[in-house]
């Protein structure tokens, strides 16, 4: 049965309801921030708000004490859930390196064995231009693309996310473009909510002294709940409240928590910043941008192409059909390898390679290409891949064709594969079993 991308998502997240919601890996820390929450507003309900009910007769505006402290409960969880359970801007993994940054580079780098070994260059960095200002943007080996600017690869998630804030441990979440105005809105309500029973738990201890309780200490002490109440939000709202003028620093100024961190010590201008009044516009009055994921969809498998060059299998090819069908089934490396084999034997195309070796043309155009088709083949490891002649023959296990038209599943495996140098083993296996 064909499985959804949720259940083949790479990133760290948890899903539930099939995919609906998501959540980052140490979602359990929610349990955590919810009880942070709903506790102390029952213990205020129970101890402090009840006895307030009657104190206003007129207009019943005791219950709106009651009232007020649950609907804005249930506000700051909505907010919460809003925050956690959904996709912060994850940008969805490539699932080949991009092809047109590949650029070879055949100058001369010498192995142990004297040889010359053309290297593969990729450039890390990439400069894009916003608001006619250069910004630098780095590659994502893991997602295997140009992290547009503002986006960070989270660690803990394991995904690029647009606009990457911070990840937040108490709502188990990437902070980042689609969730920033949610997780805002959760922090300064929640910095209000304390302020709020702080404030109702002082007006009963109030009511308590012009009552029966005649010094506060008195009051205090037949309301110890109160007491309780106020020291937690008082402490609560240094955090909160902190965390909430420190965000209003940061959406005044356009900067990310990221950013704010990473560039404090550069100095040097903020790119994105374009006036106060249309920096809190950029993060309250926009349009939330749609999820670039659909965690519900099923994954599409990626057939291999037919190749328009690829010749039927010559009948007197003694590298049979079954060695062929063995090495799809063994590498799964799609329609290129099959391809390959099919076109001519691997001894053929040895002894092609061998020659251009032999004629002593480091980088001329032919090698070039040799080396460049097996550039597209070689695991991207996002380094220097230094190529000695061993691989230089197995380029002859890709041509200039589609090579990167492979579905992600099939990337992996091949990348693993190779990565240990069984691409290698591999071919030697093959011609061993010919022999
Ligand atoms: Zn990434
Ligand atoms: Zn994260």
């Amino acid at each position: 049965m064909a499985k959804r991308v949720y259940q083949v998502w790479k990133g760290s997240n948890r899903f539930i309801f099939d995919g609906r919601l998501i959540f980052g890996p140490d979602a359990w820390s929610l349990i955590i921030t919810i009880s942070l929450v709903v506790i102390p507003v029952v213990i205020f309900c129970v101890f402090v708000a009840r006895h307030l009910l009657h104190k206003f007769p007129t207009y019943n505006a005791g219950y709106a004490i009651l009232v007020v402290a649950i609907a804005f409960t249930i506000y700051v969880l909505v907010l919460q859930m809003l925050t956690s359970a959904r996709d912060p801007g994850i940008i969805p993994r490539a699932s080949h390196p991009p092809e047109e940054e590949f650029s070879y580079d055949a100058s001369n780098r010498i192995d142990s064995s004297g040889r010359h070994t053309p290297s593969l260059q990729f450039p890390r960095t990439k400069e894009v231009m916003v608001n006619g200002m250069p910004v630098k943007v780095k590659y994502c080996d893991t997602c295997m693309l140009y992290r547009p600017p503002r986006c960070s690869h989270c660690s803990i998630c394991n995904n690029c996310v647009e606009r990457f804030d911070h990840h937040c441990p108490w709502v188990g979440q990437c902070i980042g473009l689609r969730n920033y105005r949610y997780f805002f809105l959760f922090v300064s309500s929640s910095a209000l909510l304390c302020i709020y029973v702080f404030a109702m738990c002082a007006l009963y201890i109030k009511f308590l002294m012009d009552g029966d309780y005649p010094t506060v200490w008195k009051a205090m002490k037949h309301s110890p709940a109160s007491v309780v109440l106020m020291i937690y939000c008082f402490v609560s709202l240094w955090f909160v409240g902190g965390l909430t003028g420190f965000h209003l620093y940061l959406i005044s100024t356009n900067q990310t928590t990221y950013e704010n961190f990473r560039y404090r010590t550069d100095r040097r201008r903020n790119v994105y910043d374009r006036g106060c009044l249309n920096n809190f516009m950029e993060v309250f009055c926009t349009k939330v941008k749609p999820s670039r994921n659909d965690f519900r969809a099923f994954v599409q498998e990626e057939a291999p192409k037919p190749s328009p060059n690829a010749r039927p299998a010559e009948p007197d090819d003694d590298f049979g059909t079954y060695h062929r069908s063995k090495v799809e089934d063994d590498l799964d490396i799609g329609g290129d390898l099959l391809k390959i084999s099919q076109r001519r034997s691997i001894q053929e195309f040895d002894e092609e390679i061998d020659r251009r070796n032999d004629s002593g043309r480091p980088g001329t155009a032919s090698e070039s290409e040799v080396v460049s088709e097996l550039d597209r083949q070689v695991p991207f490891t996002g380094t220097e891949i230094p190529i000695t002649r061993t691989d230089a023959r197995n380029s002859s296990w890709g041509r200039r064709s589609s090579n990167w038209d492979i579905s992600p599943e099939i990337f992996t495996k091949n990348t693993s594969v190779a990565g240990s140098g069984s691409l290698v083993t591999e071919k030697e296996r093959l011609v061993g079993e010919r022999k």
